[in-house]
């Protein structure tokens, strides 16, 4: 990814956008941040959240008037938040002691005339940004007028407080200053760097300063500029009409304004996050309940009713795709910093890559870019990325190693096959299972087979494979081309016939990355055929839709046309369709990262007491991992023989999913063609004595029975074994590949007994002799 891209994602995550209470304040004053500390009656907190954006605070959060409350979202549903009165609750309580903060010394003098909310607010700016400040008052004293105006909402103290440390900041004051003298402002710009007029506070007649038709002086927000050089002005509500909290607003950024101007910075530059914006946030509504506002009394709100009214808040988030997907939820943030986090990760040169977990545990499922308001697409941005690791040589190879050796199985001979029917040297069809229903349930695909045979004309070819979907998660695109190459090779030999799908993630890769090749949906072709239903099953079955048919309808539709014609009820998860959720299979998710997957099934597996409906063998096979009572929906038409409860079938483990690949194409080559299957490799002879404590483990580290047989059959062969003195256990290690397996048996009748195995990926150097 370069930084281009980077921006390209960050920008279309809105999580970061402000809630509409930030973004509508001139002030951009945290309403968001301040319902929260109010709702839990930390008032200390809820003033350092005030302190942060509001000057004057103990006198505007006593008067604030509350320009941002039309947009706050919880008016959609109910009464906007009374946030004005939040904070009249909040400074009704003593200022946190806070140290202060260190302000730096700037040589440049500056003037402000009239200490009116604008003149204030720019003057306390100014000092705290370490310039010498002088404030030219016309009154006997500060802020008189303002006083006088707000005696029944200001308290003095809260007055004295504010002035009080304008004056620790070093304010000079200038009182009864002669402001309206006409050369008053050749003075000024003699003896300071610059100026800013609070002119709420100053005759306008008196001021010679370009003017509007009202009279007042022509200055565009948020510069605050007027038509004399170095000269700024503010104060006026215009044309909003009087608000506080505009008048304190152009006081800042006039105050900006200079601190610009004196830095040799064009003071209109990058001002755009200056005053009320629009925001592009989105916060859904969906659930929300109507709320009116907290009733006040003429004091405002006590703390109890302040912190009822702060509850109301929506607490304004996007987060839609956090909110459906555990994985993006357990990495602890969402879209917009995963892509930094990734594109960090990737230009480390040195050090550890520590978001490499975050890339690779995504299960591609698209469920994010499915509900984003704005179709970020998380899967996109990892498959790329990805993509990139295995180009430059930087994807661990613990990644995805298991799954990728599972797909190099399916595309080796033990399971390879491409034959025309028997008794036909032509294919209408082309009967293509996937490799995952054959591991699962492998009479099922045979019996759907000659179901096709016997219901189409024109002969129907069998073909045995992968589709190469672990590569193409994997971000392999070498080794998926060579998967696609060889599945071509194949069913170019049989004449191309168009396909019959069964497995919904063979449909997505082949319509990605073999679009030339025809393919019909199983459920499709079983809807002609007329699949008679075998076992019905007990009650209602709750419809799981697999990630890979999210945007194929045509699909879904089909097997509940199929499963609902034969007076199946079915009922649908409030997450299905076009918004279904992952198994926890899809991208490798199970291979990267077990745990996470896991609690993904589970939280699927919990969303309905009924028992499912899935129509992916993995989805099928990893809900029943779970312990999730699951039926594929070719168990009602094909039941598994000696399956009296199919829903009940265990998930059959891996090495039974290879094993049962290996004996279908055996028996099915031995039985319909009349043809032995090629010979198995002399370590799958090593008979194992396994027991029932042991295979959970061999499972849960992904040990298969032929990492054991090939451990035993070198070690007994070579002679390369430790022998235990007191147990009596033989110790031995293999590596077949870039893991290291090591088992611990006894030989016991004609096989071993495993006691225990382990793989892992250091290298060991040196033989072990017994
Ligand atoms: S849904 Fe997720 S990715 Fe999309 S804008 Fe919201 S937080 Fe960002
Ligand atoms: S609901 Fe809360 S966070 Fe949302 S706009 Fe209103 S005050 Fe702000
Ligand atoms: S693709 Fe699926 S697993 Fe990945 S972030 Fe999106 S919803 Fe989550």
């Amino acid at each position: 990814m370069e930084q281009l891209d980077l921006r390209q994602w960050e920008a279309r995550c809105i999580e970061e956008k402000q809630p509409w209470c930030i973004a509508a304040c001139p002030l951009h004053v945290d309403g968001r941040a301040l319902c929260a500390k109010a709702a839990a009656q930390d008032w200390a907190g809820a003033w350092q959240v005030l302190l942060r954006t509001m000057p004057l605070t103990a006198v505007l959060g006593r008067i604030c008037d509350a320009p941002c409350r039309d947009q706050c979202k919880r008016g959609e549903v109910g009464d906007p938040i009374a946030i004005h009165l939040l904070e009249r609750a909040c400074v009704s309580h003593p200022r946190p002691r806070r140290k202060p903060a260190p302000v730096p010394n700037k040589p440049k003098s500056l003037a402000v005339v009239g200490s009116g909310l604008a003149g204030l607010t720019a003057a306390g700016d100014l000092l705290r940004k370490g310039y010498q400040v002088t404030l030219y008052e016309p009154g006997a004293a500060l802020a008189q007028g303002l006083r006088e105006h707000y005696a029944g909402q200001v308290p003095d103290q809260a007055w004295d407080e504010e002035l009080e440390l304008l004056n620790k900041l070093g304010l000079k004051v200038k009182a009864e200053a002669p402001v309206d003298d006409p050369g008053i402002l050749d003075d000024l710009l003699d003896n300071h760097d610059g100026v800013f007029l609070s002119v709420d506070v100053l005759d306008p007649e008196a001021w010679p300063l370009e003017r509007g038709e009202d009279g007042r002086p022509v200055t565009a927000r948020p510069v605050q500029a007027t038509a004399r050089e170095g000269v700024f002005a503010g104060g006026l509500a215009w044309p909003e009409g009087f608000s506080p909290v505009w008048a304190a607003a152009q006081g800042r950024w006039g105050a900006a304004s200079l601190d610009r101007l004196m830095q040799g910075v064009a003071p209109g530059m990058s001002r755009e996050n200056d005053g009320p914006q629009e925001t592009r946030l989105f916060t859904s509504l969906e659930g929300v309940e109507s709320l009116p506002m907290v009733p006040a009394g003429p004091e405002g709100y006590g703390d109890e009713a302040a912190a009822t009214e702060a509850a109301r808040c929506l607490q304004c988030h996007c987060l839609e795709c956090v909110k459906v997907c555990p994985y993006l939820e357990n990495f602890g943030a969402y879209p917009k910093k995963y892509a930094r986090e990734i594109y960090n990760n990737q230009s480390i040169v040195m050090g550890a890559r520590q978001a490499n977990k975050l890339i690779n545990s995504c299960s591609l499922c698209g469920l994010c870019e499915a509900v984003c308001p704005e179709d970020f697409a998380m899967q996109d941005l990892c498959l790329a990325t990805r993509q990139g690791m295995v180009a430059k040589g930087k994807m661990p190879p613990s990644a995805h190693e298991f799954a990728l050796l599972d797909m190099r199985f399916s595309l080796g001979q033990e399971f390879r096959l491409a034959k025309h029917q028997p008794g036909h040297a032509a294919s209408a069809y082309l009967f293509y299972p996937g490799c995952q229903l054959p591991a699962s349930a492998p009479g099922q695909v045979r019996a759907v087979y000659e179901h096709l045979c016997a219901s189409l004309p024109g002969g129907v070819g069998l073909m045995l494979a992968c589709c190469g979907a672990p590569a193409y998660w994997g971000g392999q695109e070498a080794m998926l081309a060579e998967a696609l190459a060889a599945w071509k090779e194949d069913w170019q030999a049989l004449g191309s016939p168009p396909l019959i799908m069964a497995c919904p993630s063979c449909v997505d890769v082949f319509r990605r990355h073999l679009p030339e090749v025809e393919q019909r949906f199983l459920w499709e072709v079983l809807a002609e055929t007329g699949a008679p239903m075998q076992a019905p099953p007990a009650g209602a079955l709750a419809m799981h839709d697999p990630c890979t048919t999210r945007h194929d309808k045509a699909a879904q539709q089909a097997v509940r046309g199929v499963v609902g014609k034969a007076g199946v009820e079915l009922e649908e998860l409030k997450l299905g369709r076009e918004l279904t959720e992952c198994c926890g299979y899809g991208g490798l998710m199970s291979t990267a990262n077990p745990p996470l997957a896991r609690e993904v099934i589970t939280r699927r597996a919990g969303q309905s007491e009924r028992d499912y409906l899935a129509y992916c063998a993995v989805c099928r096979d990893r809900l029943a991992s779970v312990g999730k009572r699951a039926l594929h929906a070719l168990d009602l038409f094909f039941p598994p023989q000696g399956e009296d409860d199919p829903a009940a079938r265990p998930n059959p483990g891996w090495s039974q999913r290879r094993e049962n690949r290996a004996r279908l194409k055996a028996g099915l080559l031995r039985d319909l063609w009349g043809e032995e299957a090629p010979a198995m490799e002399a370590h799958r002879q090593v008979k194992l004595i396994i027991p029932p404590e042991v295979a959970p483990l061999l499972e849960e580290r992904r040990i298969l029975i032929e990492d054991i047989q090939k451990v035993i059959f070198e070690a007994e062969a070579q002679g390369d074994k430790l022998c235990h003195p007191e147990s009596g256990h033989f110790l031995a290690s293999y590596q077949p590949y870039k893991a290291v397996f090591w088992v611990e048996y006894t030989p016991e009748g004609e096989g071993y007994r495993v006691h225990n195995a382990y793989a892992h990926r250091m290298q060991v150097k040196g033989r072990a002799r017994p």
